[in-house]
């Protein structure tokens, strides 16, 4: 299939220039990579402008309620393992509302991809500080909440032990087709971050200003390293690229059988001499 295949008959009502639009054709390029079907295909989304994306396409889609895209959507990849399933929503949705879904959706590690489409701000509702909203934007635009910090959301699914973790800007299509594609066969939940512009309430060329700020990832960026990942969701840039894959030999269901758990609470029991004591303990 063609990426424009994907498409439904509704024409989006984003305003023009919002970032959205890069992040709608971005996916629809992922999937047409991935051959995926539209009858194999949920998109589930919370409430927002960037929430109005699964209904530009031909899938089982859901505009749901605010922040409950990611129950919803595991709930569907759990009924119907047979879908491709990804779930999409805005900073505010994702990391304020819905945030309490998101640590637990990443320890569930059901197949699916999230895309966090950020640009900072919460646009349907004109134009308030989001959880992401930087401090000096803030003090610009008058917004309320200056003395609240940004959170970091790659820091934050990384300490959540999320296997995957990317991150691309909306205005690099190429870019961001191959991190959803990545996202999309990642057999587990995978997360990305994905920088976009709101035109209407942020600041004026915000969205070549996060751009200028970008880098991508250095060449010798090892994605299974944790470490690394983490110095790099710390880095006072925006590092393009897949951040964090976790080797297959350790994800989650493997690790339980004591082979490994790089990025997962709690560090791994070398043995069970732990266990054996606590047992005598009890007796
Ligand atoms: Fe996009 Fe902002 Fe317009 Fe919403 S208000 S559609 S985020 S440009």
């Amino acid at each position: 299939m063609q990426a424009k295949e994907y498409r439904s008959t509704l024409q989006p009502v984003w305003c023009t220039g919002c970032g959205d639009f890069g992040a709608l054709k971005a996916l629809t390029q992922a999937l047409a990579d991935c051959d995926v079907k539209p009858e194999k295909l949920g998109v589930i989304s919370g409430i927002g402008c960037s929430s109005r994306l699964p209904g530009y396409l031909k899938a089982y889609s859901f505009n749901s309620i605010h922040g409950r895209a990611l129950p919803i959507a595991s709930g569907l990849k759990l009924s119907r393992p047979d879908l491709t399933v990804v779930a999409v929503g805005g900073d505010g949705d994702g990391f304020s509302i819905g945030l309490g879904h998101l640590p637990h959706a990443i320890r569930r590690d059901v197949h699916m991809t999230y895309g966090v489409l950020d640009n900072g701000i919460y646009g349907l509702t004109k134009g308030q500080a989001s959880p992401t909203t930087e401090v000096d934007i803030k003090e610009k635009q008058g917004l309320a909440g200056v003395d609240e910090r940004p959170l970091n959301p790659v820091l934050l699914v990384l300490s959540s032990g999320c296997g995957f973790v990317a991150r691309s800007h909306a205005g690099n299509m190429p870019h961001l087709r191959q991190m959803f594609r990545e996202a999309i066969q990642y057999p587990g939940f995978a997360f990305v971050h994905v920088l976009a512009a709101c035109a209407t309430y942020q600041m004026k060329n915000y969205a070549e200003e996060i751009y200028n700020r970008c880098d991508p990832l250095p060449s010798d960026h090892d994605p299974s390293d944790f470490s690394r990942a983490v110095a790099e969701a710390m880095s006072d840039r925006f590092k393009l690229g897949v951040i964090y894959r976790r080797p297959p030999e350790e994800r989650p269901a493997v690790a339980a059988q004591g082979m490994g758990r790089a990025g997962v609470w709690p560090p791994h029991r070398a043995d069970e001499t732990l266990l054996e004591t606590a047992g005598e303990v009890e007796e």
